[in-house]
């Protein structure tokens, strides 16, 4: 068994950075472990992708057509299945997303692999593939390898890994895939909008973050506009999100999002509990706000001040 085969995610006709992003981990493999490496890409409308999946270090692509207009968890699974049986490959990679998670444990059990949920670290270690993962609520980092596995499935965390850019010169090959997949154990009923927050937390390069020091919800558009002056994007800590101050996709956090381009970080009465710190500890430049000289914050920051925040704001407004 050699090589890497990533499993391609798209929804309603776009395909998910995540693609990209697997595709650009599964190269690094390629050039620790040995290719080849191929790209499967299943649905109706799979042969629409295959262009932009023609990513460097990218061999094959797999277009498996099938009649689901949506996605469907049993036939991606199933289709991941025979491609994995029919070309062997020693690590599958499959997006950390309600869609893969959907299906990727499923597909390990069948496989009989090694297994390892929502990865943010790929490495060589003595026995092969050793993949990194949190846990513990993020508390520690839990470094996996798999020695007796011939193959190992990965669900994949996105905005960790840099995504493949340029362009490759992959073979297209159709994946046929018969009449008679099982699949239909789900139904798509509908899309369902989350209500969007005007901001990408993930895509952000510098986050003015807000938690509970700021006190009172009245102060929220205060913040919203120092943002805006500085050209930061808003956060916030959870509890500001929990009660309905801002929109939960303004959140950074375990059950927020992680700020995986963020290179300047403003935490303002933000205490730095583990679930925070695990969306934003990784930034290149932490500057953190805190009356309590034994927050948890300055662990991580790269400068901070226990100066009263709302000081700290009047300053800066009066820079502005
Ligand atoms: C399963 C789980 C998942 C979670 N996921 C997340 C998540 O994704 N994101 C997240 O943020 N949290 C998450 N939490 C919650 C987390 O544990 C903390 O409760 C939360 O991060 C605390 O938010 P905070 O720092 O704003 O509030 P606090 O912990 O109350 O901190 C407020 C800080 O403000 C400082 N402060 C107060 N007044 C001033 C002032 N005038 N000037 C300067 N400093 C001041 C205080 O010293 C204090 O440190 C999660 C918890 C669980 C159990």
């Amino acid at each position: 068994m050699s090589g890497i085969l990533v499993i391609a995610e798209h929804t309603r006709g776009v395909l998910a950075d995540i693609s990209a992003e697997m595709t650009g981990a599964a190269y690094r493999l390629k050039q620790l472990f040995g290719g080849p490496l191929r790209v499967l890409i299943v649905g109706a409308d799979a042969a629409d992708f295959a262009a932009s999946l023609c990513l460097p270090g990218v061999d094959e692509i797999l277009v498996a057509q099938t009649d689901n207009a949506q996605f469907d968890a049993g036939t991606v699974g199933e289709i991941a299945c025979l491609a994995t049986m029919q070309h062997e490959p020693d690590t599958v990679l499959i997006a950390h997303s309600a869609s893969g998670m959907s299906y990727a444990s499923a597909l390990a059990v069948h496989l009989g692999s090694g297994f390892a949920a929502d990865v943010f670290a790929l490495d060589k270690a003595e026995h092969g593939l050793r993949a990194t993962r949190s846990g513990y609520g993020s508390k520690v980092n839990i470094e996996l390898d798999f020695p007796d596995k011939s193959v190992v499935v990965l669900t994949i965390r996105g905005g960790t890994f840099q995504p493949a850019k340029g362009s490759g010169n992959a073979q297209i090959t159709s994946f046929p895939v018969g009449s008679n997949l099982a699949g239909g154990s789900y139904r798509h009923e509908e899309f369902v909008e989350p209500a969007s927050a005007g901001v990408d937390i993930g895509k952000a390069e510098f986050i003015l973050s807000i938690g509970r020091g700021i006190q009172d919800e009245k102060n929220i558009p205060r913040f919203a506009a120092l943002a805006e002056k500085l050209g930061a994007t808003l956060g916030c800590s959870r509890p500001i999100a929990d009660s309905g101050w801002l929109n939960k996709g303004h959140q950074v956090g375990l059950t927020g999002k992680v700020a995986a381009n963020c290179r300047l970080y403003i935490a303002l009465g933000i205490s730095g509990a583990v679930q925070h710190l695990h969306g934003m500890k990784h930034v290149d430049t932490i500057i953190a706000i805190n009356a309590d000289t034994n927050a948890p914050i300055f662990n991580v920051a790269t400068l901070g001040s226990t100066v009263d925040l709302f000081e700290f704001t009047d300053a800066l407004e009066k820079l502005l």
